[in-house]
């Protein structure tokens, strides 16, 4: 339920009757936008009576929100949220990023492939210390040592971290390194003790579609995540499980301007994962960038063959430099305005 406040609501108004609604056992999300605010009603809503609620003085009109997802739902909060990832970086709200990087931090290639898709125009650095593998046999990644690997290249080169948490314990241990931007990725899309743990923090989260997550799914995880107070959340669409066998996931392209109508939070594009072959991975980030993503998370990798994971997907800081040529001459198009 939503409560559309009257334009000449008085502040001591609204407080009592946020106030009034916390005292019937409800949450409360507030939206002060330009031309209207609204209350977000969380909760038990049937301890609360809409006629009573819009025969209020400050109250305009009451409306349903008959979504299970709330605070990450658009009625809920009509403009777009815009994330702020650190060293000056915004994401949502027409500012568009490029996360870029390995899908692994390997060792002492990280700050040369940093330097690189820096160079090429990536703002934000992505790469994985806690790696999720179908195999228990597989590398599982560097661990607090690729954490510190990432944390110096960031520095260098003033770039946020995009980097994945697998396990609620580790979250004292990321706030530690100061990681800029935590990643859910799509096997964790409904671990909900995780969602809750980085819920109870401020650190922006890129929370990952699940391998065969609806997006209401996705919109509910960011939900949980919400709940616990953190209203961080960067969505991001990186392929689906399929029939189809001749890509590793199917990118679902639909889900961009359907999260769009449906959130206000940001969603960004992965054609890595979403593709799984290199030669795909340009096409279809200059879809996403078409359709209207907030951003794209791309793999980028100095010797993709010696990966040590994901590398029939990475692009070469060669390849990576001409696809970042083509996603400016989208944006160019699709948002003449942008910087
Ligand atoms: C990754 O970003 O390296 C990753 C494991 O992604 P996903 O969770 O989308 O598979
Ligand atoms: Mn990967």
């Amino acid at each position: 339920m939503i409560a559309i406040l009257k334009k000449n609501a008085a502040p001591e108004a609204e407080e009592h009757l946020i106030a009034w609604i916390h005292k019937k056992g409800l949450q409360t999300h507030v939206s002060h936008g330009e031309n209207e605010t609204i209350i977000g009603l969380v909760g038990d809503t049937t301890k609360i009576d809409p006629f009573l609620l819009e025969s209020m003085d400050i109250v305009e009109r009451v409306q349903r929100v008959s979504e299970p997802f709330k605070k990450a739902n658009r009625k809920f909060h009509p403009a777009d949220t815009v994330v702020d990832c650190g060293h000056g970086v915004l994401l949502g709200g027409g500012h568009f990023q490029v996360i870029a990087g390995p899908c692994s931090v390997e060792g002492e290639n990280l700050i040369r492939i940093a330097r690189r898709v820096k160079a090429a125009g990536a703002t934000m650095l992505r790469g994985g210390a806690y790696k999720p593998r179908t195999s228990p046999y597989a590398f599982q990644g560097m661990g607090e040592h690729g954490l510190d690997l990432l944390r110096e290249a960031a520095d260098e080169l003033d770039m946020p971290i995009v980097t994945e948490i697998m396990d609620p314990r580790d979250v004292q241990l990321f706030l530690d390194k100061k990681i800029e931007v935590m990643q859910i990725g799509a096997r964790n899309a409904q671990n909900f003790p995780l969602l809750k743990e980085v819920g109870r923090t401020k650190t922006p989260i890129l929370l990952k579609r699940g391998l065969s997550g609806t997006v209401d799914e996705l919109l509910m995880a960011a939900e949980y995540i919400m709940s616990e107070g953190n209203d961080n959340v960067i969505l991001c669409e990186r392929g689906i499980r399929t029939y189809e066998t001749r890509t590793r996931n199917t990118f679902d392209l639909n889900a961009i301007p359907v999260v769009h109508y449906l959130s206000h939070l940001p969603i960004i594009a992965d054609p890595s994962h979403a593709t799984g072959y290199t030669r795909y991975v340009e096409p279809m980030a200059l879809a996403a960038t078409a359709a209207g993503a907030d951003g794209l998370e791309i793999e980028v990798h100095d010797d993709p063959s010696h990966a040590w994971s994901d590398g029939a997907q990475a692009l070469t800081p060669d390849q990576f430099d001409e696809t970042m040529e083509r996603i400016r001459d989208i944006r160019s198009v699709v948002t003449p305005e942008a910087e």
